[in-house]
């Protein structure tokens, strides 16, 4: 557990007064939210859902709903995945207390949800009442041969809205519920993942909103809430300014706007980038230092453009690079609000954030 008693502790509130930088965590388990809670995180600046659907518990209702090719199938399936899903985003509500959460809709690549072993298939086939041959010709025909710029993140809300649904209803019940207890009041974010032009956003903003509407009239409470997106497509920064139109924040996903910029794949980067570092190619690695001239160029002209179409748009990052010290100053220079780290990198995120201030002012 963290110790944040004593000179340490001192220190953190020394660098908490000259920081202009805002921090919060990436977390998505309880457990995770009370360490970055206690290590002084401000907020969760993402909450990856997907880990959530692996349970054991849940994970034959996920494939029984992306395999069932008719909605009531899925709509079916995703009705046992709802009260689970509230009751993760009612105790993370209860963690943070009156802490911002960041929660992101479903991102994973599609396969992951696939069936692999035949007792996969067994069991979706028992859930679905389809044969295996079938199931097994369906996975087949959702097979991709490059997942990560595949069916994944936003699209999956286009193609299976019911799943965006369900987590909106899910995020706002529990925000209700919350809520009616009397003590918080919370403002949920909800975040679309992996958007590249602003008509995704513009489709999946109304399904949430919509979404909002129904739960306020059926429980009689209205709540705030925002909702945002992820800029982490090249695409997306350039479009930022017609993208702010829909979004009231935007979190820069640097891990994939640094693969889809340098086009180099962010789960085998390690089998060269060392060899390109002893010759300076990057000075450093680019999935742990953001590299300024590209992807921070991105960085810049989204904010730019999406502080253009709406003034008060929150900006913050949520790539590995938010735990990164120089990245943090990059981010502290690029005049972003918040970075978002892991739990654990919340204090060197708040050093960082202090001494680049600090290194601003001087200059
Ligand atoms: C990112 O791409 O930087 C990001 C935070 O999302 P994920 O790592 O879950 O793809
Ligand atoms: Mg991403």
């Amino acid at each position: 557990n963290p110790d944040l008693s004593g000179d340490f502790g001192e220190l953190m509130g020394w660098a908490d007064k000259r920081r202009k930088l805002k921090v919060r965590a990436n977390a998505e388990t309880p457990l995770d939210t009370r360490t970055a809670v206690e290590f002084g995180a401000e907020g969760v600046g993402l909450c990856r859902t997907e880990h959530m659907f692996f349970e054991e518990e849940r994970i034959p209702a996920v494939r029984t709903m992306i395999l069932s090719n008719d909605e009531t199938g899925r709509r079916e399936a995703l009705a046992k995945l709802l009260p689970m899903q509230r009751s993760d985003f009612e105790e993370i509500f209860h963690i943070l207390g009156e802490r911002p959460a960041t929660i992101r809709l479903l991102d994973p690549p599609l396969h992951e949800f696939l069936p692999h072993t035949d007792e996969d298939i067994a069991g979706v086939a028992k859930a679905s009442g389809l044969s295996a041959e079938e199931l097994r010709r369906r996975a087949a025909d959702l097979h991709e041969s490059n997942p990560m710029l595949g069916h994944r993140g936003c699209r999956l809300g286009i193609t299976y809205p019911e799943i965006y649904e369900m987590q909106a209803r899910a995020i706002f019940e529990a925000a209700v519920n919350v809520s009616k207890e009397g003590k918080l009041k919370p403002v949920p974010e909800v975040m679309i993942p992996l958007v590249a032009t602003h008509r995704e956003l513009d489709i999946l903003k109304k399904l949430v909103d919509e979404t909002a509407k129904k739960v306020f009239a059926e429980t009689g409470v209205t709540l705030d809430y925002m909702v945002g997106t992820m800029i982490e497509l090249p695409r997306a920064a350039l479009a930022a300014g017609e993208i702010a139109q829909a979004a009231e924040f935007f979190s820069f996903g640097t891990n994939d706007l640094t693969q889809t910029t340098l086009g180099i794949s962010r789960d085998d980067a390690g089998k060269f980038l060392p060899a390109y570092s002893e010759k300076g190619i990057y000075e450093k690695d680019p999935f742990v230092t953001l590299d300024q001239e590209g992807v921070g160029e991105l960085v810049k002209i989204a904010a730019e453009r999406g502080r253009k179409t709406r003034g008060d748009i929150k900006l913050g990052i949520c790539g590995e690079h938010g735990g990164d010290p120089a990245s943090v100053e990059f981010c502290h220079r690029a005049g972003l609000d918040y970075v978002s780290c892991s739990p654990y990198r919340v204090p060197i995120a708040r050093l960082a954030a202090a001494q680049a201030a600090i290194r601003g002012a001087k200059k």
